[in-house]
């Protein structure tokens, strides 16, 4: 699932359950389950951290740094840092478990824009809700 998305669900599932604490495992599963539904993935690596950087700023902007949506975004998008940062996947295996088992990331699937146009729905919700 495209990066953006996963911050979106992630603060959706932090801003529902309004525990920093308990944001983060619901975060850690929520990634599991969204790279399970069969997806498109967006190859440009700078629009995918570009974009869930800045969907992640603006969340903090206006929940505030420490909101359960922000830590629950946080966590939702960190797996996905060991595509990106080459020390979190020793000898190139990578540990989180959709991105280790064979068959767990379906591709395929819901489109990349509609991914996109959900993320930036979602986000909308939880900035104007909060
Ligand atoms: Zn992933």
């Amino acid at each position: 699932m495209i990066v953006s998305l996963h911050v979106a669900t992630g603060a959706l599932g932090g801003s529902l359950i309004r525990s920093r604490l308990g944001s983060l495992p619901l975060g850690l599963l929520l990634h599991l389950a969204g790279d399970r539904m069969p997806h498109e993935d967006i190859a440009d690596r700078d629009f995918e951290i570009g974009s869930g950087i800045a969907a992640v700023l603006l969340l903090a902007a206006v929940r505030g740094p420490f909101d359960p949506a922000v830590t629950g975004a946080l966590a939702a998008s960190s797996p996905d840092l060991e595509h990106v940062v080459r020390f979190l996947r020793p000898g190139g295996r990578k540990h989180f478990p959709s991105h280790r088992l064979h068959g767990w990331h379906r591709s395929g699937g819901v489109p990349a824009p509609v991914q996109l146009f959900l993320a930036g729905f979602l986000i909308g919700i939880i900035l104007r809700s909060g």
